[in-house]
């Protein structure tokens, strides 16, 4: 995609601050870091959502955040990490390439966690029934037809 900034700086044409590659993945120190160690990892091709990526480029993906996680965390001395994905517009993302951010944590830091995105009153009540059927709906997705 010509005019995607993560696109320019798989091809090299934006620096970046790179922390791993692959053929598949890159993985990036964020410009504008929300805790020391901000790191992103991106697929080198462009999607704009998670699920618009192959099932090799999704496997890369996570493959590398799985070995970046204590890469990243042993670097800033941090014992936990919030593993976060803006997946799609309504959910906050903003650059349209699809995108995994680690955020190192530290005790007493002054985030939450993801839980705290969510206001208790905008949490919706679901009875025994509605889950069943709703995990039902999702299975179906699954089974053959
Ligand atoms: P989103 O809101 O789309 O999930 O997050 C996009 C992230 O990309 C933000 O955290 C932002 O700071 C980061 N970002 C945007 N432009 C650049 C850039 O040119 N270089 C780097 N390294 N990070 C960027
Ligand atoms: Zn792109």
């Amino acid at each position: 995609m010509a005019d995607c900034i993560f696109c320019k700086i798989v091809k090299g044409d934006i620096p970046s601050y790179k922390v791993y590659e692959d053929d598949r993945v890159l993985a990036l120190l964020d410009i504008h870091p929300l805790g020391k160690g901000h790191t992103l990892v991106i697929p080198k091709t462009h999607a704009r959502l998670l699920q618009d990526l192959d099932a090799d480029d999704a496997s890369a993906f996570f493959e590398a955040t799985y070995y970046l996680l204590d890469a990243v965390q042993d670097a800033v001395g941090a014992p936990a990490t919030t593993i976060a994905v803006n997946n799609g517009k309504e959910a906050g993302q903003e650059v349209p390439h699809a995108h995994l951010h680690l955020v190192p944590r530290f005790e007493g830091d002054a985030a939450g966690p993801i839980h705290a995105l969510f206001p208790p009153a905008s949490r919706p009540t679901m009875p025994a029934t509605e889950l069943e059927a709703l995990a039902a709906t999702i299975r179906s997705a699954f089974e053959d037809d």
